[in-house]
């Protein structure tokens, strides 16, 4: 379960989160009007919740001298109360050590009762936590009693929010008498010890779905960290080049989808890739496309969530963890490395991974690992924080809290497999040796690997879900933009004098519009005056040239008549004579001709007829 904390940098909305950040969120302005600060709403929260958990505690580990069931809030805090069962102890305990701030949740018992259980380090009256402030006077209590706590939502986060505003002080709960269910031994097998195998197979049926997303400079080895992460070509150079190969101008956003099966368990994974981040020369506002990606996957489950007819569990498309790669250059963050993570730490489960580890010695990838997270401190940078515990014990527990200190994860890529000694090493291959990828001692590959996918993949779904997803949906709720402040200023104003306002407004809007539209007429009129004149002034071109090449062309005609002219004349006067009679004297044997062949006609036709009377034919 994510723990949930108020933020109190972003104005006045409340903030879930469970991001991690070396120094807390002191930047509260405590000269706000009307907000608390938040160690006032700690310590009355923390009264409010001693009192509520000493009696809940009572009654869930009632023991035989606590009679009647009535909770005496007389009874110190000091008093030592039955001690829970230790597992539930050192869960809660440890569970108070990786979390910042108090955290509280609101449960809809059976009985339709909501009542609140709290994870935070004020759970363990007897044992205060190292995060506490240290010990105030108690607030003054005021003289009349608050009302009695309403049945409120699950997990609802405008509850929260307005205890944030009027923090309550420790109260008397008045709650209802909850009988213990008495422990019966059953005398065979009944079969419900099978439920976990129904929900896993339940689950193992359905798949999962993952969304990943790569941010970082072109060249970093994104996509070849990626077909590491899942030993299989997730980036086919040709379905799906790598974003270096997709570089452009712009941050662009891509998904690529790719459905993988280990075990019998199908992991629809999508990898989101931001071709172009931190390749222009000006990146100002190269997070933005980004940012509006994160939130629009929000926004669509957000739509999803509230329609009418719901699916059961609409698609998660949302960003479940982002990869966020830093160049290897052992000088610590760049402004844009700060900027987009500042900027996204709060609404998406950022991990830090130093690229190229292989390009750096052991000891200044340690000083570079260091000098990240004192960055990321000093800038209040949130990221994902892996919790300590996973719910498993012994050496599984403490391997995770070894891997857990490797971060930022100094990686190293590569798609190779190398044969060395008879072993297969999947590494980079260098005259002095082999990287390996899958080895601890070489970069951190494996405990990247092993934290995302195989030990935290659900608990990064789960606080996406609770506190980034929470955060979004609170903000739109409330009509906050993603910088906290509202979209609209909420007036007191009498309607009339607000309808007159909008109506000024929208006036103002649509003179706006028109001189816009207006100005678009216009330029537009000009833009086609200039072209009409250009292709007029064209067309007199054409016409001109066509003039001339004519007048030319009609030129060298006259000059080649005026020369077969004087060729003529010079033709009659060598052979004497003249066209005229030239043409009458071809006239005359043509005449001559046509006469000779008419006879040869006639005689032709004469034989004819001769022959067909002496044979008898008749034509
Ligand atoms: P992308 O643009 O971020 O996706 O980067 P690519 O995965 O395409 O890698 C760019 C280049 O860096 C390729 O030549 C890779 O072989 C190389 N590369 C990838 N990972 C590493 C690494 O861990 N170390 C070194 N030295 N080179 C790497």
């Amino acid at each position: 379960m994510a723990n949930r904390a108020f933020s109190t940098g972003n104005g006045p909305q409340t903030k879930l989160s469970r991001c991690s950040s070396s120094v807390g969120d002191s930047g509260t302005d405590k000269t706000k009007v009307g907000w608390t600060s938040p160690r006032d709403i700690w310590r009355n929260l923390s009264l409010r919740r001693k009192a509520e958990l000493q009696s809940k505690r009572e009654l869930f580990f009632k023991s035989d001298t606590v009679s009647g069931g009535g909770v005496s809030a007389s009874v110190p805090p000091s008093a030592a109360p039955p001690a829970p069962p230790s597992t539930l102890k050192d869960a809660l305990s440890k569970r108070s050590a990786t979390l910042p701030e108090p955290q509280e949740t609101n449960h809809v018992e059976a009985n339709g009762i909501a009542t609140k259980h709290s994870n935070s380090v004020s759970v363990d009256v007897s044992k205060p936590p190292s995060t506490a402030p240290p010990p105030t006077p108690a607030p003054p209590v005021p003289i009349s009693a608050p009302p009695a706590p309403v049945p409120t939502p699950l997990r609802s986060t405008e509850n929260i929010m307005k205890k944030a505003e009027h923090p309550p002080v420790a109260p008397k709960p008045d709650l209802p008498k909850i009988e213990k269910p008495k422990t019966k031994e059953l005398d065979g097998y009944v079969g419900f010890a099978n439920l976990p195998n129904q929900v896993y197979r339940k689950a193992v049926k359905k798949g999962f779905e993952f969304t990943l997303m790569v941010v970082g400079e072109s060249g970093l080895g994104k996509s070849t960290l990626i077909n590491s992460l899942f030993l299989t070509e997730v980036y086919d150079k040709d379905k799906h080049p790598g974003p270096s190969l997709r570089v452009k101008k712009t941050v662009g956003v891509e998904t690529s989808v790719v459905l993988l099966k280990e075990n019998g368990v199908n992991l629809t994974l999508t990898i989101v890739d931001t071709p172009g981040f931190g390749d222009a020369v000006d990146n100002s506002n190269c997070w933005q496309p980004i940012i509006d990606f994160v939130e629009s996957k929000y926004e669509e489950f957000l739509n999803a969530e509230s329609r009418v007819a719901r699916k059961a569990a609409p698609p998660d498309t949302r960003v479940h963890c982002c990869l966020y790669f830093i160049a290897p250059s052992g000088h610590g963050l760049k402004p844009l490395d700060v900027e987009f993570m500042q900027r996204l730490g709060d609404k998406v489960n950022i991990i830090p991974v130093i690229a190229k580890a292989d390009t750096m010695t052991p000891e200044e990838c340690k000083d570079f690992k260091e000098q990240i997270m004192k960055e990321i401190g000093q800038h209040k940078i949130k990221i994902y924080d892996f919790p300590e515990s996973t719910g498993e014990e012994g050496d599984g527990a403490d391997v995770t809290k070894s891997l857990r200190a490797r971060v930022p994860f100094a990686v190293v890529g590569a798609n190779t497999v190398i044969e060395q000694d008879g072993r297969r090493i999947r590494g980079r291959k260098y005259p002095w040796g082999i990287a390996e990828v899958e080895n601890l001692e070489h970069c951190d590959f494996l405990a990247l690997r092993n934290m995302v996918i195989r030990t935290h993949l659900q608990d990064l779904k789960d606080v996406t879900s609770s506190v980034h997803y929470e955060n979004y949906r609170c903000r739109k709720l409330a009509g906050l933009s993603h910088d906290g402040k509202p979209h609209r200023t909420n007036s007191n104003k009498n309607p009339l004098a607000q309808m007159e306002e909008e109506k000024r407004e929208h006036d103002l809007k649509m003179e706006k519009m028109e001189s816009e539209m207006e100005q678009i007429f216009q330029t537009k009129v000009r833009d086609k005056r200039a072209k009409l004149k250009e292709s007029e002034a064209e067309l007199a071109r054409r016409h001109e040239a066509t003039r001339r090449a004519l007048e030319a062309q009609a030129r060298e005609l006259d000059e080649r008549q005026r020369a077969l002219n004087a060729e003529r004349a010079a033709w009659e006067r060598d052979t004497g004579l003249s066209l005229d009679d030239l043409r009458r004297r071809s006239l005359e044997a043509n005449s001559k001709e046509t006469v000779d062949g008419k006879e040869k006609k006639d005689k032709k036709k004469k034989d004819w007829s001769f022959k067909s009377v002496a044979t008898g034919i008749s034509i």
